[in-house]
């Protein structure tokens, strides 16, 4: 079962993705993440995507996919993946459809965290207060937001064609939220206990 966490920064997608890891032993893949453990160990990769993180920009397709394509086996020996800020633009919509393809496999479902403007807002000023992640000061924030706007929202019609999107509000409780999403996994013969 290969599910997509789907949203804007802060809409709740990595807070899901660890519950569903620990429920179902999932495999959570989620870019941002990948990118910040490359900066953070200095690698090449780490040095050619930190500008572009820094400001708040996508880094380029190939290397994200390069990133999900040596997970992949892992994900499907733990029999699916919980992508999580990934794919951002059709571009990488289209080669993970393509990757899954040779492997006998596809998305199954699309779930999309709607989370308004403002609440966004308030959710990454918390979460820079906590963590000072660089990228969630308030300018870079915004950049985020129009980033998701211009690359990632296209991506939503890709979706739907296909059948595959769900919309959960995400602005309820994390609990709420939870069962939503379990909801909709058992629509697609996945069950939650
Ligand atoms: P995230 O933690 O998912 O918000 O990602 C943090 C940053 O990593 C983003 O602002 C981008 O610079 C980069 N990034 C993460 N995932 C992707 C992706 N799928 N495509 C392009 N850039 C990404």
């Amino acid at each position: 079962m290969n599910l997509i966490l789907f949203g804007p920064p802060a809409a709740g997608k990595g807070t899901q993705a660890l519950r569903l890891v620990q429920q179902h032993g999932m495999v959570q893949l989620s870019t941002g993440d990948m990118l910040r453990a490359a900066k953070t160990s200095g690698s090449e990769l780490g040095h050619r995507v930190a500008e572009i993180m820094n400001r708040g920009e996508l880094v380029s397709d190939e290397i994200v996919v390069d990133l999900i394509e040596e997970r992949l086996p892992e994900a499907e020996a733990a029999g699916g993946a919980i992508f999580d800020g990934f794919p951002r633009t059709v571009a990488q919509a289209e080669a993970l459809d393509n990757m899954l393809a040779h492997r006998h496999a596809q998305i199954d479902i699309v779930i999309r965290l709607v989370v308004d403007h403002s609440a966004l807002l308030s959710r990454i000023a918390k979460r820079f207060a906590e963590q000072g992640r660089p990228d969630d000061n308030p300018e870079v924030f915004e950049t985020r937001l129009s980033a998701y706007a211009a690359q990632t929202a296209p991506l939503l019609p890709y979706y739907q064609l296909q059948g595959k999107l769900v919309e959960l509000d995400g602005m309820t409780s994390v609990d709420e939220v939870a069962r939503g999403i379990d909801k909709a996994l058992e629509r697609v013969g996945v069950h939650t206990y």
